[in-house]
């Protein structure tokens, strides 16, 4: 079949941007490519191929996963089922994480539960000057973040395996400016984890408890011990978790609590201040 004759018909469940990507990725060349040459007839491998990852694709399998990249702040980051795939929305955490740090230099700053590594990658990239250390949980989610700072070529990053805190532990004694977390944050039956990307992605990177509350808890209230006296601490939470994170944050000592809302108007950012 040709280019041209794929791209020109609709295929149920499938967006058209979505057989776009998915038909570049299996001939190898860019969207742009792919349109400028409409009558490029796909040989039966290609063929197969394509049918086979279109397939995929029917029954609900995310295309970031399918063709193994997704771009995040500009940089191009390889995904795998063992990471979540980083969300637009979380491009507001990493923009208000740079307004906050605008002025100042050479920040030691800590990212919790990395996964491909996006926000870590990303602050790192814009701010050469600072150390960032990028923790997870799962050993595999940790390689791909490596793989992503060489593939952005990103230097200033460190990774540390762990559960939280218990990654930095031995860092104690030098504390962080800034700590910053995208954790999951899903309640454990939310009906919106049989729907779409979600049923794909890892459910240790996803859900938290009865209320999604369980891992904003642990680092909101632990990231006192981690930070320098007038140190920032910067979480993504769900839209209905304003109240209790911001809660959370006073009883922990922070003030200055501020909650963001993302694209949508949805609540979506939350930090604050540890006052000495
Ligand atoms: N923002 C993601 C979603 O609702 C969830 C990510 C997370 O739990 N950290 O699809």
């Amino acid at each position: 079949m040709r280019v041209g004759r794929i791209l020109s018909r609709a295929i149920s469940g499938v967006d058209a941007i979505d057989v776009e990507i998915l038909l570049a990725k299996v001939l190898n060349i860019s969207r742009a490519t792919l349109k400028a040459y409409p009558e490029r007839e796909l040989n039966e491998h290609e063929n197969t191929e394509f049918n086979a990852v279109l397939q995929r694709r029917i029954h609900g399998e995310p295309v970031a996963y399918l063709v193994g990249h997704k771009e995040f702040w500009s940089l191009d980051f390889i995904v795998t089922p063992d990471v979540l795939i980083p969300r637009a929305d979380t491009e507001l955490l990493v923009e208000i994480a740079l307004e906050l740090i605008e002025s100042k230099k050479n920040m030691r700053i800590l990212d919790l539960g990395t996964g491909c590594g996006a926000i870590a990658l990303s602050v790192a990239s814009e701010r050469p000057d600072a150390t960032v250390i990028a923790t997870d949980a799962s050993a595999e989610a940790l390689k791909i973040a490596k793989l992503n700072a060489k593939h952005s070529h990103i230097a200033n990053v460190e990774f540390a395996l762990g559960d939280w805190f218990e990654a930095v532990a031995n860092e104690i004694s030098s504390p962080f400016n800034m700590i910053l977390s995208n954790p999951p944050y899903i309640a454990n039956f939310d009906p919106h984890l049989s729907k779409g990307d979600l049923r794909f992605e890892p459910n240790k990177a996803l859900i938290s408890g009865v209320d999604g509350m369980d891992a904003l808890n642990i680092i909101i209230a632990e990231a006192g011990k981690y930070l320098v006296p007038d140190g920032l601490l910067l979480v993504e939470h769900g839209y209905d978790q304003e109240v209790l994170v911001a809660a959370s944050f006073a009883a922990a000592g922070f003030s200055d609590i501020v909650c963001c809302k993302d694209l949508s108007g949805i609540p979506r950012v939350t930090y604050g201040i540890l006052r000495p």
